[in-house]
């Protein structure tokens, strides 16, 4: 049994806390390896690495570090494959889906090469007589991270080359389901040179969460997860004086208005809601059909295309969704499809009782695509985040009450609009309530020199992720007033100093 440690001060760490999470691949259901979750005094060892790294690491200068992450983006561009594999043999989703995650975190990191030019002050000359202001941006300290379980490798991305790039050092805590992209990242990174205790790893549940959120030297609290527990996050760790950034769930619409392109807005809607199994928090789990022929067509189209998908292990290259995340989630998942006919939307694609034929796979985590007509808004199935492979349609009669519907809902994380209407499309990114919109882009996840984050239940804090949002989270501002008298300019003084 491989047993999952920790990673402090440049190297794994055995764990002493005798307290282990099964690791299971997802396309077979077998145990993979064991992970340790660390106890408090673990976490604690972790903090004190890198509090113990903070003043040589902050004092680097911002070129010297934008260095060591060059090295590291070399190092994971050769590693990439590795990862991809790594990545899907824990999570599950297919390997060009965990290459492409790959891809998107590693644009993380070369957006933070730019520390030097990102961490450029203000400056007024003259803001007085003789008198200087300049603004600068000083790191802030130890910061953690907490990741979920769908992106094991670019949420953990999104966070911390910005941190060190800004001259912070950091622990992270990943999902103790897919927790060994993590430990790579962290062998990389000394690899390119990050000295030892900048960057440390620790695995672990509530309990190292928990010990986090108390830690009077972890400074911020990066947390990406589900909304209840960024809610608790966020309430925790301010309450304890911590800056935070505490990113939730989601349901994301996507609207297909009556003049758009369905053949694009139908692959858009496959790609946005069966991809990665409907694990994204930018899936798009809600198409918006504005007039019954539109929504008549969509489910004309979408419906053979939904029991066509190629469902298959990470590693067919064939295969276009993989399994979930664990049988309690498959099951979770499940559930919500009974609750939606229960509710009274029409099923008309059932991927309840889909069985993996392929042998060897028999006892993955597969669930089969299903797709809702007659979605209502006071549903469950259109209220709460199911997290797997159900698009749920819903009939409206009109542009604005599609606005309408999506602003009345609780998650506000991403959310597309299909139409060759260039005023529906401006006047929508204008008045819809959401952090990141996409206008016949179904999944608008920004780039890195751009910032990543939803609204109302979709984040907590002020700050979102990566890009100019970033810096500003993981800095402090501090701004010098600055008075020179006038000196040796003035020539040499020949005559014994008295009080002028
Ligand atoms: P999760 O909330 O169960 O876990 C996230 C992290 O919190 C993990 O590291 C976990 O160990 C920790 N955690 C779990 N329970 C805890 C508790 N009681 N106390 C303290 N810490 C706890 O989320 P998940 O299932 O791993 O990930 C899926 C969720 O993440 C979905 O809701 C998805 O929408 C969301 N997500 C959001 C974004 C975004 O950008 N908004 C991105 C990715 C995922």
């Amino acid at each position: 049994m491989i047993t999952l440690q920790h990673y402090i001060n440049g190297q794994r760490r055995e764990s002493r806390s005798g307290r282990f999470n099964e690791v299971r691949n997802p396309a077979t259901g077998q145990l993979s390896a064991q992970v340790a979750l660390a106890s408090a005094e673990e976490l604690n060892e972790a903090v004190a690495a890198a509090k113990a790294a903070f003043p040589a690491w902050s004092a680097t200068t911002p070129l010297r570090r934008a260095r060591v992450l060059s090295r590291f983006k070399e190092l994971l561009e050769q590693n990439a494959e590795r990862l991809a594999t790594i990545i899907s043999a824990e999570h599950g989703k297919v390997h060009s889906d965990a290459m492409g995650e790959v891809v998107r975190g590693l644009e993380v990191v070369e957006f933070a090469c730019g520390a030097p030019h990102l961490l450029k002050g203000e400056v007024t000359e003259n803001i007085g007589s003789h008198i200087d202001s300049h603004a600068m941006r000083q790191a802030l300290g130890v910061v953690a991270g907490i990741t979920p379980f769908n992106f094991p490798a670019m949420v953990a991305l999104w966070m911390f080359p910005v941190a060190l790039a800004c001259g912070n050092t950091f622990v992270l805590k990943p999902s103790e389901r897919d927790p060994s992209a993590a430990l790579l990242l962290a062998e990389l990174l000394t690899e390119a040179g990050l000295p030892e205790g900048v960057f440390n790893v620790v695995n672990g549940d509530k309990e190292a969460v928990d010990a986090i959120l108390a830690h009077p030297d972890v400074q911020a609290v990066s947390f990406v997860g589900s909304t209840p527990i960024a809610r608790y996050i966020y309430a925790t760790g301010a309450a304890n004086g911590k800056r935070v950034q505490a990113l939730g769930g989601a349901k994301n619409h996507m609207v297909v208005m009556p003049d758009a392109d369905l053949d694009k807005a139908v692959d858009a809607l496959m790609g946005a809601a069966y991809g990665a199994a409907g694990e994204r928090c930018m899936a798009i789990s809600v198409a918006v059909a504005v007039g019954d022929a539109t929504a008549d067509a969509l489910i004309e189209r979408l419906a053979p295309r939904v029991r066509a998908l190629q469902i298959g292990p990470g590693s067919d290259p064939q295969a276009e969704m993989g399994p979930l995340i664990s049988r309690e989630h498959l099951e979770r998942v499940r559930g919500y499809v009974d609750v939606g006919v229960e509710e009274g939307a029409t099923l008309v694609v059932d991927g309840r009782d889909f069985r993996m034929q392929q042998p060897g796979y028999e006892n993955g985590f597969y669930l089969g695509g299903s797709l809702f007509d007659d979605v209502a808004a006071h549903m469950r199935i259109y209220q709460e985040e199911i997290f797997g492979p159900v698009l749920g349609v819903v009939r409206v009669q009109s542009y604005q009450e599609a606005v309408a519907l999506i602003n009345a809902h609780q998650y506000a994380n991403g959310t597309a609009i299909f139409t060759r209407d260039g005023d529906s499309a401006r006047m929508f990114g204008h008045e819809i309530q959401v952090g990141m919109v996409g206008i016949n882009v179904p999944i608008p996840v920004p780039m890195a020199f751009h910032s990543f984050g939803g609204w109302k239940n979709s984040l907590f804090g002020d700050h979102h992720m990566h890009g100019p949002e970033g810096v500003r989270f993981y800095t402090r501002l501090k701004t010098i007033t600055s008075r020179w008298m006038s000196g040796i300019r003035t020539g040499a003084d020949f005559v014994m100093p008295t009080m002028k």
